[in-house]
């Protein structure tokens, strides 16, 4: 029960592919003799040199620490080639001693394990904040969806409470809309002079696809362009509720209010005949 196992810290370096040939076939023989420890440390280090092709091109410290190995590496190939290394006096600052054991002439596995766990670390955090960054902007967009939500609510319920006032006010002007042609049905609108007009009807048909139902405020005089308001479309059991807050003509000077379908976002000027009409005054 050593509680060293010293392959324990060539797991990273085996997973970046950085051990020489002798310490590979070691670690391998220790994981083909069953170690889980090592085993378990194995697929973790793989999993995250898999993050790596995903993270490490952006993340600066990688660059860094290539930078200073790089230069690590031409130091000791300088002091292990001996001879013709007749370059700068830096070469000698690594040489001394280190490799004094073993011909090899390798970067020693330390300075690998050193470097893959520097590297892993820094390809960790930067993937831990990437994940983070991603979760906060997901939280953000989530906020602004209910947000939106309770905005689109709040101002539902505030038609609503506009409509049934509009509807229950006694001091609003009752029209009825008669149906003509295919549509019988008598629509009822009515008019408050400052909350505006509220159309509602029961059982009323569905447009043609891509057709909505139009408002139109016909003025009063001679020759007078009816004027185009909001459109809507009956809900699937044909109920209609439509708020027209701000009127495109006073009541006064409204003689009669038309619907009629036409293409969706609605028309400048009616297309098709009219299949509602009542008068204002
Ligand atoms: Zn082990």
């Amino acid at each position: 029960m050593n509680s060293t196992d010293q392959f324990r810290e060539l797991i990273e370096a085996y997973a970046l592919g950085a051990l020489d040939a002798d310490e590979r076939a070691q670690l391998e023989a220790h994981l083909a003799a069953g170690c889980a420890e090592c085993a378990k440390a194995l697929e973790e280090a793989r999993w995250l040199v898999s993050q790596l092709a995903y993270t490490a091109p952006e993340a600066e410290p990688s660059e860094m620490l290539k930078g200073r190995l790089m230069k690590t590496v031409r130091a000791e190939a300088g002091a292990a080639g001996g001879g013709p290394g007749t370059g700068s006096g830096g070469a000698g600052v690594a040489g001394t001693g280190m490799q004094a054991g073993s011909a090899k002439g390798a970067i020693p596995f330390w300075m690998w394990a050193a470097v893959a766990a520097l590297l892993l670390f820094s390809v960790y955090s930067t993937w831990n904040m990437r994940r983070m960054e991603l979760q906060i902007r997901e939280a953000n967009d989530r906020a602004a969806t209910l947000l939106a939500e309770r905005q689109k609510m709040q101002d539902r319920l505030v038609m609503a409470k506009k409509e049934t006032m509009i509807m229950m006010d006694p001091a609003s002007h009752k029209i009825a809309l008669w149906g003509e042609h295919a549509h019988p049905e008598t629509l009822e609108a009515k008019w408050h002079a400052e909350w505006g007009l509220c159309v509602e009807g029961e059982k009323v048909p569905m447009p043609a696809k891509n057709h909505v139902l139009q408002v139109w405020f016909i003025p009063k005089g001679e020759g007078a362009k009816p004027m185009p308001s909001m459109t809507v479309t009956p809900d699937a059991s044909g109920k209609l509720m439509l708020l027209i807050s701000n009127p495109p003509e006073q009541m006064d000077n409204t003689k009669a209010i038309a619907i009629t379908e036409e293409p969706m976002g609605g028309s400048g000027w009616p297309t098709m005949p009219i299949l509602w009409s009542g008068n204002v005054t």
